[in-house]
């Protein structure tokens, strides 16, 4: 018996996972859940699953009587709580954003097996939280498809280390529009994704493609691996969700459904295999699959990350955080689809590389990256 505590579990992976967790009852127990507003959400699942804790970051209005058998903790600091529980042996840390990094190394410094759904701990703060894990003793199991991919490729390696990784990307919602009409994508047709059904602000990354900067900086971290052996492939149907390559040129690919539910059951149950309710793959109905080389004159965010990750220090920290300013002046109607890409680009331009070493350096960047970002919008409106 595993017992859980996830950060962020009325999310889209949050919620996945308490739906795989209940098809496996004796297998996992939930002893956290924590939220960031959504009250009425959480307390139907703290009805279902029972935990000894629960938090919220907004405090609701009110908490009904039914709810009041576990812990409550209203604020932020409900998140450290929840990562570092007594009674918790895994942490799924599936928030959205920033609030990951603290919250990872809260748990990593607790002891605690971290299955990782926020890809901007390890974005900002990659240093910090692999280090982290290797002073706890305890390997960062990813959640990210296509990292999971990667993971489990990488368990038939033998002691062969990876020539290259090659993440797959759907090519998002934009893939076939031209560079103009990139531009002024309206957030109807951004947030219309193809294969996946996920939160708002990854659809939105997932449509620039910088989702996919994020996930070469996610993959380097992870894997330990130079940015320049970290290559990404577009691959439309969703169904090869990544690649290793060996010297020999061998290639290891994990094929499957595009439903979260597999890698989220893959690192909860890891290294066990459990069934997890999605469709099986039917290789003989799937049609064709087709590949081909991300496009840099109109998705030119995705490349963002190697001259990230070739600055150093906090870049990466400024990139996450501009690119989620961007976002949500994107969602907020403030800003054309195009700007992200330039208010990224020129928040990077202007700070370079800031200290990295600390959390509060890490964290001090993010803010300067933030408002920076919040000066350079105008540009752009
Ligand atoms: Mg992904």
């Amino acid at each position: 018996m595993k017992r859980l505590s996830i950060l962020g579990s009325t999310g889209s992976i949050g919620a996945q996972a308490l739906d795989v967790a209940a098809r496996h009852k004796d297998r996992f127990s939930i002893v956290a859940l924590t939220a960031y507003s959504s009250a009425e959400k959480l307390f139907a699942q703290v009805r279902a699953f029972r935990p000894k804790f629960a938090g919220l970051v907004v405090p609701p209005k009110e908490l009904p009587d039914d709810v009041k058998f576990c812990q409550w903790s209203f604020g932020p600091d409900c998140l450290r709580q929840a990562a570092t529980l007594a009674e918790a042996d895994d942490v799924l840390v599936s928030v959205v954003g920033f609030a990951g990094l603290p919250a990872v190394l809260d748990a990593l410094g607790a002891g605690k097996r971290v299955l990782l759904a926020n890809k901007e701990a390890l974005v900002a703060g990659g240093a910090l939280v692999t280090q982290a894990a290797h002073a706890a003793g305890r390997p960062l199991v990813p959640v990210d498809s296509e990292h999971s991919a990667i993971f489990q490729c990488l368990r038939a390696r033998d002691t062969n280390a990876p020539a290259r990784l090659i993440l797959t990307a759907s090519g998002g919602p934009l893939r076939t529009l031209s560079a103009a009409e990139i531009e002024n994508a309206s957030v109807e047709t951004v947030l219309r994704h193809p294969n996946w059904h996920m939160g708002r602000k990854i659809t939105v990354d997932s449509a620039s493609m910088i989702n996919k900067a994020l996930e070469i900086i996610e993959a380097r971290w992870l894997f330990n691996m130079r940015p320049e052996a970290v290559d990404v492939l577009v691959h439309p149907q969703s169904v090869v969700h990544s690649l290793v390559e060996f010297d020999d040129g061998c290639l290891l690919a994990q094929l499957g459904v595009a439903d979260m539910r597999l890698p989220i059951l893959y690192a909860m149950a890891y290294p066990d295999r459990l069934t997890t309710g999605a469709p099986r793959l039917d290789l003989s109905r799937c049609g064709p699959l087709s590949f081909e080389a991300p496009d840099k004159e109109r998705f030119p965010g995705l490349f963002l990350a190697y001259d990230a990750l070739r600055a150093g220090g906090a870049c990466c920290a400024v990139l996450n955080a501009a690119n989620e300013v961007a976002v949500d002046a994107f969602l907020a109607g403030r800003l054309p689809f195009g700007a992200i890409y330039r208010t990224v680009r020129d928040t990077l331009e202007k700070l370079g590389a800031p200290d990295a070493s600390s959390l509060q350096a890490v964290t001090a960047a993010d803010a300067l990256a933030r408002r920076t970002a919040r000066e350079i919008l105008p540009r752009y409106e």
